[in-house]
């Protein structure tokens, strides 16, 4: 059974602002100078939604996609019948007809996937475009450096060119880590074997920090969204989503009161709490959760930023407004759990997690709406 519908209008919100998405797309294509700048749109468009991302970045200049599923695939063709699309999974075993047929790429990922492809090549007489990924250092996909021979000779065996060489970086958002210059010095090794053939293997992170790793293209994904992409650095991104959730109740609390579930916050002063209507249910991490010894998640209310209190439960959580004094919200009220005011690197923090995790988590319990702020004359 389907999930029901949003029609009342009384649920929390989500809205997207598509226009974050191009012009930190427009940014990410500035900084990777002349290097064609992809996209990656895996994981709903990083929960975003990823027909609506993808348009987007279509509409900003984004031509090549990165999906992770074949399924993926086939949403952004529909979408953008003249993209290029990577399925960065690779080729599903028996997948090779419908990746023809949709015109999806296929990352080749093991020799396996590189032998089926070859004789689907073969057995339609034509080289399919498709991506080699050589493994530099993750120990995920990827041909074994060891394999690289392997891979040339059943490539030169049939004259096989493929359209695209690529890797991908473990540690690009610690730019000081030794694995990166590791990694670069492997990949430059690998692509000189592959001359005249385009190379990637940046990341948001490593397109924001390193020019010598831009190649000819690079792969941005949480960037694109307004994510942090960078450790310890300021953040040059545009935000793109805003959640907020109504307040369900005011409830005065005495010192001495625990709240919610596990009683692990115990209130060590008379205060005023809001009961918000979002919850883990709604993809709002229950590692959020506040106690007294660890600080949660936070909101933004009334011009205030307040920390949740006690356990995130299904439906809701509650945070703390006492420091706003008479200025007490009312039922009904939004609450801003992401957005302009709580980024979500502030809420991926105190759950010990990312901001790709805190995106990718958004669930369908509220009214999505997309938004473009491009569309609008640019505030100065
Ligand atoms: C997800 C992914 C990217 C994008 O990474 P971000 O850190 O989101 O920029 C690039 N390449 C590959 C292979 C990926 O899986």
């Amino acid at each position: 059974m389907p999930a029901p519908a949003i029609v009342t209008g009384y649920g929390a919100r989500l809205t997207v602002d598509l226009g974050a998405l191009i012009r930190n797309w427009q940014a990410l294509d500035k900084v990777s100078g002349g290097a064609l700048t992809g996209a990656c749109v895996k994981a709903d468009g990083y929960g975003l939604g990823i027909v609506a991302a993808s348009k987007a970045l279509y509409a900003a200049g984004a031509r090549f996609f990165f999906v992770a599923t074949p399924d993926e695939g086939l949403a952004v063709r529909a979408a953008l019948p003249d993209s290029y699309i990577f399925v960065l999974n690779g080729l599903y075993p028996g997948a090779a007809p419908l990746y023809v047929g949709e015109r999806l790429m296929p990352v080749l990922n093991s020799l396996p996937m590189l032998e089926e492809w070859l004789v689907a090549c073969l057995g339609r007489n034509e080289a399919l475009p498709a991506a080699l990924h050589f493994d530099t250092g993750m120990n995920r996909l990827g041909f074994r450096l060891s394999e690289t021979s392997v891979v040339k000779r059943m490539c030169d065996e049939v004259g096989y060119a493929p359209q695209m060489v690529m890797s991908h970086l473990a540690c690009a958002d610690q730019p000081l880590h030794e694995k990166n210059r590791t990694q670069l010095a492997l990949f430059t090794s690998v692509i000189a074997q592959f001359p005249g053939i385009p190379a990637s293997l940046a990341n948001s992170a490593a397109t924001m920090t390193s020019r010598d790793m831009h190649f000819q293209m690079v792969r941005p994904g949480i960037a694109l969204y307004g994510g942090r992409a960078v450790n310890g650095r300021r953040n040059p991104m545009v935000p793109s989503v805003t959640l907020e959730a109504p307040i369900l109740m005011i409830r005065d609390g005495k010192t001495g009161e625990s709240v919610g579930y596990g009683a692990t916050y115990t209130l060590t002063r008379d205060s005023r709490l809001a009961i918000v209507a979002l919850g883990y249910g709604d993809g709002l991490l229950r590692s959020l959760s506040a106690s007294n010894q660890h600080a949660g998640g936070r909101a933004f209310v009334r011009g205030h930023t307040v920390p949740f209190i006690g356990r995130v439960s299904m439906d809701m959580c509650a945070i703390d407004i006492t420091d706003l004094g008479d200025d007490i919200p009312v039922p009904g009220e939004m609450v801003e759990l992401l957005g302009p005011h709580v980024s979500v690197d502030d809420q991926a923090d105190p759950a010990g997690t990312i901001g790709y995790e805190i995106l990718t988590a958004l669930k369908g319990r509220y009214s999505r709406t997309y938004v473009d702020s491009s569309a609008q004359p640019a505030a100065s």
